[in-house]
């Protein structure tokens, strides 16, 4: 606790994809301190996912486009920092954990070292952390399986596992239990909340706020590439600027409970499952 370094800072970022005539940021300002887990909030095409991939360096690596402003990590412009040193930075974790695997024909195992092969890690080195990472992961007794012959849940633990063999020090997730079932869902959970008690920095999309309200710190709420607001999640379920989201009962006594309001009245009235609706799209 105490410890306010800035991991990761955004000043004034603003991004339009290759061929477009619209910003998908737009002058985004923020910090997020070491080891703080800070989820992201907003409608679908809201920006959320070209922001994760500008935290990670895809955008403007791999996704060219206009690009202004400065994604620092540790204090260093992201853009200057090469690829391969990159990956030790910043690790991201995408939807489908699918689009992660690398071939069908390779066992677990093979899967977490195919990652380490890759940063040029040496043999020994490797062995360590594959074994320490598949048992974190509860994956070791899978290791001569296939990916594909996996749970949606494991799999995603899998490519969890590999990501965080490289040992990043920050770990983004954009909606990785979207395609995962309750147990998955909590699995993935699960393990983000080892991560944070590890000390990571994390940065997490995802729709279903009852979990997420559970882990993060703090908020960003974004819309149409804006920062809306950024705050404890009691505080951004409590705005005005949310009313169009309508946040609903059971929500607003499981964020009641959880903070220790004494009354809904003190949160806005609105209605949760509405809001899920809306921001689903
Ligand atoms: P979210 O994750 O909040 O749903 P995205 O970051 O995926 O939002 O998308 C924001 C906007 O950028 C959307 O309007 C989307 O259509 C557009 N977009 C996303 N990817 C590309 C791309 N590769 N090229 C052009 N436009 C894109």
């Amino acid at each position: 606790m105490g410890n306010t370094l800035e991991k990761i800072k955004v000043e004034h970022l603003t991004y339009r994809y290759p061929f477009t005539e619209r910003n998908v940021l737009e002058d985004i300002t923020f910090t997020i301190n070491q080891g703080e887990c800070v989820g992201i909030i907003g409608r679908n095409g809201s920006g959320k996912s070209t922001l994760c991939y500008a935290l990670s360096g895809l955008v403007p690596s791999f996704f060219k486009g206009k690009y202004s402003g400065t994604v620092y990590i540790d204090g260093i412009d992201i853009r200057h920092i090469p690829p391969e040193e990159r990956v030790k930075k910043v690790g991201i974790i995408f939807q489908n954990p699918f689009s992660q695997i690398s071939g069908a024909k390779m066992s677990v195992y093979e899967e977490v070292a195919f990652g380490l092969e890759n940063i040029g890690i040496e043999k020994e080195e490797m062995v360590k952390r594959i074994e320490e990472v598949l048992k974190k992961f509860n994956l070791w007794d899978k290791k001569d399986e296939n990916p594909f012959e996996l749970s949606g849940g494991q799999l995603q633990r899998l490519a969890i596992a590999s990501m965080l063999a490289l040992k990043p020090e920050i770990l983004i997730l954009d909606e990785p239990t979207s395609q995962l079932d309750p147990q998955g869902t909590n699995e993935v959970y699960e393990t983000i909340s080892k991560l944070r008690e590890d000390g990571m920095t994390i940065v997490i999309v995802d729709h279903k706020y009852e979990k997420l309200v559970e882990y993060v710190d703090k908020i960003i709420f974004l819309h149409d590439g804006k920062i809306v607001a950024y705050d404890k999640p009691e505080k951004i379920f409590s705005l005005p600027e949310i009313e169009e989201y309508k946040i609903g009962e059971p929500y607003q006594t499981m964020i009641c409970k959880k903070y220790g309001l004494k009354n809904k009245e003190s949160l806005y009235p609105v209605r949760f499952l509405e809001a899920v609706e809306v921001l689903r799209g």
